[in-house]
């Protein structure tokens, strides 16, 4: 971190910006300009916080040479994170299918879909319970009960499941579920974040909705810094002033993230684009950007589903898609 001083500052008022920066565990070097002061700062400049700093009257500017995130930092564990769910691994040479509906909506659709998605080839089950609806008045999730359906599922196909958390008070719901996803409108939700690092399951977390990618891997940091570092990154499409899709794709943070971090990163075609008809496309374009993997919703019904119906591709369709890409990610040289 690079601090830029007054030129108008007293030695006395500088020397004790040095001491504090010193108690501050930081080793400081002085440049010392004919016009500007400039003290460069090493060490571990991501327990800085540079609005704190811009806050000091000596301080002209501030500028960040290293990123402010360190654990999930590719600079500081340069090999790829894998993260194993039950013997299925997220990351490195794997590209991992996350299939299933937007909401379980009984037990009999998600059997059915289950056993089709898996048949066809994807490793892991989604479902939404606790649903976070733009409308108080639409479909809010079978909660509790959704998980239990989720679990009845998973031990009929063994397949490992993931569903989403609204609020940690809900835990207790999840003790058999396999990965538990924050959603895009909970990415910043700070306490969720930290809870969710105090326990042991991985976590999915999805890209806000405006966030930044920086943004993005400090919600990450926030989950590691507390203990748990399985977390797999999620890109689900941004808002742009775009009105032909749901979202856009955002498909350069996959390579960009990939380059940032070591974490896993899976792509949702789904709620990017929201239509179903393009989910084939965004599918093989994660794969050639680099993605570990794709989070779809399928449904045996789409017209009648209860959320997200217009995205979710039929479980034909699905079947037909992880056909097409596996020679996509053969030739990524990722297993499937
Ligand atoms: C979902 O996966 O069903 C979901 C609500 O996604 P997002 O948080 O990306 O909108
Ligand atoms: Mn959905």
């Amino acid at each position: 971190m690079i601090l830029i001083i007054r030129p108008d500052r007293t030695d006395i008022e500088f020397d004790k910006l040095i001491c504090e920066l010193e108690s501050m565990k930081m080793k400081t070097h002085v440049s010392v300009g004919e016009n500007t002061t400039i003290v460069g700062l090493v060490g571990d400049t991501s327990l800085l916080d540079i609005n704190e700093m811009k806050a000091n009257p000596l301080v002209l500017d501030v500028k960040r040479v290293s990123e402010p995130y360190k654990r999930a930092n590719r600079k500081f564990n340069s090999a790829d994170t894998v993260i194993d769910i039950n013997g299925v691994p997220i990351g490195g040479g794997y590209f991992t299918v996350i299939a299933g509906p937007c909401s379980v909506e009984s037990q009999q659709q998600l059997n059915l879909i289950a056993c089709n998605i898996k048949k066809s080839g994807a490793s892991v089950l989604r479902g939404g319970a606790f649903k976070p609806r733009t409308s108080p008045y639409a479909f809010q999730g079978l909660e509790a009960e959704g998980i239990k359906i989720l679990e009845n599922a998973k031990s009929r196909e063994d397949i490992p499941i993931i569903t989403e958390i609204m609020d940690i008070s809900d835990l207790r719901y999840f003790e058999n579920v396999d990965i538990i996803q924050v959603g895009a409108r909970n990415m910043q939700n700070f306490r969720l974040l930290k809870m969710l690092g105090r326990q042991k399951k991985p976590v999915l977390l999805k890209r806000g909705m405006s966030s930044t990618i920086e943004e993005l891997l400090m919600s990450a940091e926030y989950i590691m810094s507390e203990g748990n570092n399985d977390v797999i990154l999620c890109e689900r499409g941004i808002r742009t002033f775009e009105t032909s899709t749901r979202n856009t794709l955002d498909i350069s943070a996959v390579p960009v993230l990939k380059k940032l971090t070591h974490l896993p990163v899976i792509v949702d075609p789904s709620h990017a684009c929201g239509n179903a008809c393009f989910v084939p496309a965004l599918s093989k374009a994660a794969i050639a950007a680099g993605a570990d993997g794709i989070m779809v919703e399928v449904h045996n019904n789409p017209a009648k589903a209860l959320s997200d119906g217009a995205q979710s591709i039929t479980l034909e369709e699905f079947d037909c898609l992880m056909n097409n890409i596996r020679k996509y990610a053969e030739l990524e040289n990722k297993k499937l």
